[in-house]
């Protein structure tokens, strides 16, 4: 998950409470919020899971001290307008195109190669990544699922122009027969009653107050006393899923596209990770890329560049015809205005056109003869083509 979707998130209004909200009432509202819509007390809501999932995550942040601290600091920094707020749109899946083996996503976010992801990213680096020290010992508490990472290979075309492909993925999935709560269905895990729902245990030992989990629901907080037989009490399966990405127009070879909520499940509820899909553009015959413009080189004869022409050029979506002045010199750029690689959004790149000479390497009597006398003519009309050369 990206540092940005976490920090536009209001965990606070998840729960609803104040940002000033105490311990106690935060846990109040999450248990409160999470009973009333478990997955298992609302079968088939999509609503009620969603809200479920939010809520734990949001839970599982405002109950750590140090992670809470570090929310509030962050938020704060972004509420000061101090980093470009990105268009928070296509967080959600592409609503409709469901049914079937596969559901189809658009793509939330495109990200450059290398450090193009600006600010935020850079800046909460250390924040929330996972396998750092702010890793939870206990495995099993809620938490979010991992990020995946995969890769697809597109042509060139389809890469400049947007294509649906569909991917193959196994990876650990929420488990479908119990909703990713870990318990039996028709039972739910209950509150554990000796840390009351918290996972730690704060313990004073004179001046000091230690806290550590919960032995009896190892950190997590709740008590499954009838497992889900086919996850064995962990939410997750392992599932192999096909589904459909729609690339937008214009990724470029080593992008990454980001479709939020695709990676692994999360454990006991808490929202799942994203995927990251690293896009390999094969090379094509014709076209290259240059940013958004394309480009293509056409060899063209001598005597074109010299009297000009009109060039048939190929285009990503049919021919162009592209007029060469008289005069222009061999490798001189022609740009045409909007026929590059086009955009989700604002105006397509151009398409930029090479002009290369063809020399003939075989001529036959008429040709040779009849440019025998066009260089004599071109020299008694002064024209020397090393004049002003200082290697001369
Ligand atoms: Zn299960
Ligand atoms: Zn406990």
């Amino acid at each position: 998950m990206s540092q940005r979707e976490w920090i536009e998130k209001d965990f606070y209004k998840e729960l609803g409470v104040s940002s000033s909200a105490s311990a106690e009432e935060i846990k109040k509202a999450y248990r409160k919020l999470a009973r009333d819509n478990h997955p298992d007390a609302n079968p088939g809501n999509a609503k009620a899971e969603e809200k479920f999932k939010a809520v734990s995550e949001a839970n599982a942040v405002l109950t750590d001290p140090a992670k809470r601290k570090e929310y509030d600091e962050a938020r704060r920094l972004f509420a000061s307008g101090g980093f470009g707020r990105q268009g928070a749109g296509g967080f959600s899946p592409g609503a409709g195109g469901f049914g079937g083996g596969g559901q189809t996503f658009d793509v939330g976010d495109i990200f450059g190669q290398g450090g193009g992801d600006g600010g935020i990213g850079d800046l909460f680096g250390g924040l929330f990544n996972r396998g750092g020290t702010q890793q939870r010992t206990a495995s099993s508490r809620p938490r979010r699922g991992s990020d995946v990472e995969t890769e697809t290979t597109l042509g060139f075309r389809e890469a400049t122009q947007g294509v649906t492909v569909p991917l193959r993925l196994t990876s650990p999935s929420s488990c479908t027969t119990c909703h990713g709560s870990g318990a039996k269905p028709g039972t739910s895990p209950r509150v554990c009653p000796k840390c009351n729902g918290a996972g730690v245990i704060n313990r004073n030992q004179g001046a000091f107050g230690f806290s550590e989990p919960c032995d009896d629901c190892r950190g997590t907080g709740s008590i499954i006393d009838d497992p889900c037989a086919d996850c064995r009490g962990t939410g997750v399966q392992n599932r192999t899923r096909t589904i459909t990405v729609r690339v937008p127009p214009g990724v470029s070879d080593g992008q990454k596209i980001r479709l939020a909520g695709q990676g692994e499940a999360g454990l006991r509820g808490a929202p799942s990770g994203d995927l990251f899909v690293t896009v390999r553009v094969r090379a094509d015959k014709v076209f290259g890329r240059d940013g958004d413009n394309l480009t293509v080189t056409v060899p063209v004869s001598y005597g074109e560049l010299v009297l000009g022409t009109t060039l048939s050029v190929p285009t990503l979506d049919g021919r162009v015809g592209v007029k060469v002045p008289p005069g222009t010199v061999d490798g001189r750029v022609l740009r045409v205005r909007g026929r590059g690689v086009p955009k989700k959004t604002g105006t397509p790149g151009d398409l930029m056109v090479t002009v290369k000479v063809a020399v003939p390497q075989k001529l036959d009597d008429p040709a040779t003869e009849a440019l025998n006398a066009y260089l004599e003519a071109e020299k008694a009309s002064g024209f020397d083509p090393r004049a002003g050369w200082a290697g001369a």
